[in-house]
């Protein structure tokens, strides 16, 4: 809370209101935004302290109290040696804040494709371990293991009829994986209960095969919404580019 302390109280002498502003200064309740506090690189390790929405409070290894924008933390991955003091890291480079969140927050030049390409192949995915059906956050591009077991990418279905539609754990849908290498398409375990695989139609067929799609996390949905835009910003500015270069070609 360093320059947030509105310090040494003040005689009174402009009675309650201001008796009660410097209260509320003291608690930090008002008037606290905050300042710039550099820049974590992306794979920097934090620990959660309390997440505000848009920004977090998040511990730095060094023990520095910042606050970093919410959409660039990912959890810890859950696989097999991994284990950490931390809670979350860094998905992408990110400016940080000191005191509190920012009040204005102005957006960063898009980055390259490759970069935003890289940090999305990055983001966590659920798993599930193939026999105990445990749930396993890791990042996307890894081949988790838990306590040994290999793990696979969770899969929900969008089957408005699934009978498996309730079976989920609260908030979450019901998910399966998808083992067998030689079929291309996840299967839902649910709705085989309900198809009769002999009379299918293959209108059937081509139905239930769409129905089955990868669980994203909340943090990688919202986060791959965010690069969404970077990257619809980045072909702005390149068309941008390309067309006072067209401009400037066409000068005599
Ligand atoms: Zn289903």
């Amino acid at each position: 809370m360093i320059g947030c302390h509105p310090g040494p109280r003040p005689p009174v002498r402009g009675g309650v209101l201001r008796s009660l502003l410097w209260t509320l200064l003291g608690l930090g309740l008002v008037g606290c935004e905050g300042k710039p506090a550099g820049t974590l690189e992306p794979g920097t390790h934090v620990t959660m302290v309390k997440d505000d929405g848009n920004f977090a409070q998040v511990q730095t290894q060094d023990g520095r109290t910042v606050y970093v924008p919410s959409g660039v933390l990912k959890q810890r991955s859950q696989a097999d040696g991994t284990a950490g003091t931390y809670t979350h890291e860094l998905s992408a480079a990110a400016e940080v804040y000191r005191g509190g969140a920012p009040a204005y927050v102005s957006t960063p030049p898009p980055r390259g494709e490759m970069d935003i390409l890289q940090e999305q192949i990055g983001l966590n995915r659920l798993f599930l371990s193939e026999k105990s059906l445990q749930e396993v956050v890791a990042p996307a591009n890894t081949f988790p293991t838990f306590h040994g077991e290999k793990c696979w990418p969770a899969y929900m279905c969008t089957n408005p009829d699934c009978p498996g539609k309730d079976r989920g754990r609260e908030g979450v849908p019901y998910l399966f994986i998808h083992t067998d290498q030689s079929i291309p398409n996840a299967i839902c375990p649910a709705c085989l209960e309900i198809r009769n695989l002999e009379a299918e139609t293959d209108e059937d067929k081509l139905r239930y095969r769409n129905y089955p799609r990868l669980f994203e996390l909340p943090e990688t949905q919202r986060r791959l919404d965010e690069l969404a835009r970077e990257r619809k910003s980045l072909y702005g500015f390149l068309q941008e580019q390309a067309r006072e270069r067209e401009e400037a070609g066409s000068q005599p």
